[in-house]
């Protein structure tokens, strides 16, 4: 179970041609977060769970009516914010535990190994544009240095 986004109902619709409530609900399920339960003594999940995103760690409880601290709350007011929605993405497809099952093994170590792997993939990416960008510039230089020789060649003739 190493989830890291979900399958997008808006996948190829652009964000700024969707209503602000799409625009969380498809944050929610295409950007990469885990969702982190938190668990009591006798290891039940207690309803409060963490959700880790690139901008920051939110605390989202499904057990009680506290809203995420998140900007989009508390300023915006948003009914469901894209972390209360990952939330609950998370829970109704068995990736976290719900409210009061068995919290087990630390779920969120297999999302971490995945962003990892991801990361790695990324990195290879990165180094194969480098790679291709050094190439580029290269044939640019040579291509510049052609085109100097002729001119350099043409005013030779014309002197
Ligand atoms: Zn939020």
């Amino acid at each position: 179970m190493a989830t890291l986004t979900y399958e997008s109902t808006f996948s190829g619709r652009e964000s700024s041609e969707l209503a602000p409530r799409d625009k969380r609900a498809k944050r929610a399920q295409e950007e990469r977060m885990v969702v982190v339960p938190v668990a009591d003594d006798s290891d039940t999940a207690t309803g409060e769970y963490a959700v880790c995103t690139a901008s920051g760690t939110y605390t989202v409880n499904i057990a009680t009516s506290d809203r995420c601290g998140c900007a989009d709350v508390e300023t915006n007011g948003a009914d469901k914010c894209v972390h209360e929605r990952r939330a609950a993405l998370a829970i109704t497809n068995d990736d976290v535990p719900a409210p009061g099952d068995t919290v087990g093994a630390h779920p969120a170590e297999s999302q971490r190994n995945a962003l990892r792997a991801e990361i790695s993939a990324v990195e290879s990416k990165l180094e194969q544009a480098g790679q291709r960008s050094i190439t580029r510039l290269t044939r640019l230089h040579s291509r510049k240095d052609k085109l100097s020789k002729v001119i350099d060649r043409v005013r030779t003739l014309t002197v």
